[in-house]
């Protein structure tokens, strides 16, 4: 593969009347599905559970998605046992054959594309071109590290006269992914295929509302021609089974992608060494962010308006790049909040599969009653300028906007993770910057403006993985926003670049006298 050349899959033109029909017909197709069971993938097999957990769908919360086995810890044992006995041959495997078979699966994810995107708007209540954008990043992420591993695979050379040295990478060994419910099908696919494609036997635990998807990945990943053992899907309580895989002496690599009270345990955990471990555990950890956009007294506000709107409730604020903080110079201050609200006012809420929808439901109760509780704690603290009503039937909020909230209120510091946005005042441009990294998270942010200086030092000062300037600050695109943030957002692990794959191997170098 040529370095710059990478080409990412064309999300639907949903302009195109045989293409939204297809997506009527997809959607049927799913419906008519619904319901079914969906068991673990162990050591090649189909397994059953003692218990099962009930996906539903959040946009009509009366509709079961699919019904999910949950592994025991006595079964999580077993994969991670089945998975180490897969390792000696999948490590042997080169890496084009790996690279070939996780393209494939790419491959596999274009076929089903109006299938897969049906599942991720029900399940995971995402609107359909949001969804299909995420089925695109999912066959990116396998087209993408499947080049990087052959990249990898040349390995470096630095020979002098009469010695050669040579640096080559291998897998770790028994990788666990848990993902989260967000990005169901492209996180979940990214940390998978990246730990595969490396040669790791892998373990996926996905999170419990968005299982019924991980299934589909499954699904994918066996008839791509992943062997038994070498992938195995293992949904099962995060705090038991997850927490089994993470604390398990055979497993040397856990990435994790969810809130930071998770993260944070997990790295805690995996850090010490168990009886019979015998090496120390990599921990890739992608956490939460309280993402702020500045506007400045020059920008163009009418792109700020709309790029604000987008950011904070695309995916009702559930994206980890979500907007939670618009921090506005005191000068435009009020015309922006202003034409902010009317802006937010016009957005239709409502349930995910419908087209003229903008903002569907949040994925459950417990997400739902805690961004409740953030708005109440926003009536506290600042001025209401803005509360939708949230309809009926699943689990909705309204897009809520607060004004004149202080850098330090709690719905300026918590990620809330929901459709509520807080609009803060910044007396001059170092103050905004000051608002802007007042927080202990670093993942995405930005800035509209038109004035170079302010530019130049946002680039610079605003501690984020990903800063965008005069855009929105959300979609970040694999091999051209390698995505990923510091601080207590995580390890600036760089999902969709070209340092990712290297967290998923180990370097050896062999020196030979000649
Ligand atoms: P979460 O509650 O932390 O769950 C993430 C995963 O961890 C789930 O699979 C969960 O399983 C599992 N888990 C829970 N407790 C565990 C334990 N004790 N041991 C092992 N695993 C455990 O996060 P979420 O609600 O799914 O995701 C939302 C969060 O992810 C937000 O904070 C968002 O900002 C962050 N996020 C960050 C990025 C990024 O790139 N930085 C991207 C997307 C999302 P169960 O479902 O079974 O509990």
């Amino acid at each position: 593969p040529n370095p710059g050349t990478f080409a990412n899959a064309i999300d639907t033109d949903y302009s195109r009347s045989e293409l939204r029909d297809r997506s009527v017909r997809a959607l049927e197709k799913v419906r008519a599905q619904l319901g079914k069971t969906y068991q673990p993938l162990i050591a090649g097999e189909y397994v059953t559970t003692e218990t099962t957990k009930n996906s539903l769908d959040p946009s009509d919360t009366s509709a079961v998605i699919g019904i999910v086995g949950q592994i025991s810890v006595a079964q999580a044992d077993r994969a991670v046992a089945a998975a180490k006995a897969a390792f000696p041959q999948w490590r042997r495997t080169p890496a084009r054959e790996r690279a070939a078979i996780i393209r494939k699966a790419g491959d596999l994810m274009e076929v089903r594309r109006a299938e897969l995107t049906a599942w991720v708007c029900l399940e995971a209540g995402k609107i359909l071109p949001q969804a299909d954008a995420e089925v695109s990043e999912a066959i990116d992420f396998c087209r993408y590290y499947a080049d990087e591993m052959e990249r990898l695979n040349a390995g470096h050379q630095f020979d002098i006269a009469g010695e050669t040295n040579r640096l080559h990478y291998q897998p770790c060994g028994v990788a666990a992914v848990i993902s989260p419910w967000n990005f169901p099908i492209a996180i979940a696919t990214g940390m998978t295929v990246a730990a595969l494609v490396a040669g790791n036997c892998t373990l996926l635990k996905p999170a419990a509302p968005t299982a019924v998807i991980a299934a589909k990945i499954a699904e994918i990943l066996v008839e791509a021609g992943v062997p038994p053992g070498v992938f195995q899907f293992v949904p099962g309580r995060g705090a038991t089974a997850g927490d089994r895989l993470v604390q398990h002496p055979d497993v040397h690599l856990i990435a994790f992608t969810g809130s930071r009270e998770v993260g944070c345990e997990i790295y805690a955990k995996a850090a010490r060494v168990q009886p019979g471990q015998r090496h120390l555990k990599r921990v890739i950890a992608e956490m939460g962010g309280k993402n702020a956009l500045i506007v400045d007294e020059g920008a163009d506000l009418d792109q700020a308006v709309a790029g604000v709107v987008t950011s904070a409730f695309g995916y009702s604020g559930q994206k980890c790049s979500a907007c939670s903080r618009a921090i506005v110079m005191a000068p435009v201050y009020d015309t922006f909040c202003e034409r902010l609200v009317e802006a937010t006012r016009s957005l239709a809420v409502g349930r995910a599969d419908l087209p003229g929808t903008a903002v569907g439901p949040v994925i459950d109760a417990a997400a739902r009653d805690r961004i409740r509780d953030y708005i109440a704690k926003g009536k506290q603290a600042a001025t209401l300028a803005l509360e939708m009503t949230a309809p009926a039937g699943g689990y909705y909020v309204g897009p809520t906007i607060f004004t004149d909230v202080a850098p330090d209120a709690t719905i300026a510091q918590e990620e809330i993770f929901g459709p509520v946005l807080a609009v803060l005042r910044a007396a001059d441009f170092d103050d905004a910057l000051a608002i802007a990294n007042g927080t202990d998270y670093a993942l995405a942010g930005g800035i509209y403006s038109r004035t170079p200086d302010h530019l130049k030092r946002a680039a610079e000062e605003l501690e984020v993985g990903n800063c965008y300037i005069n855009r929105g600050i959300t979609g970040a695109i694999v091999s051209r926003q390698p995505f990923g943030g510091f601080k207590m957002s995580g390890m600036g692990s760089k999902a969709g670049g070209p340092d990712y794959l290297l967290q998923f191997l180990e370097p050896r170098v062999v020196t030979e006298n000649i």
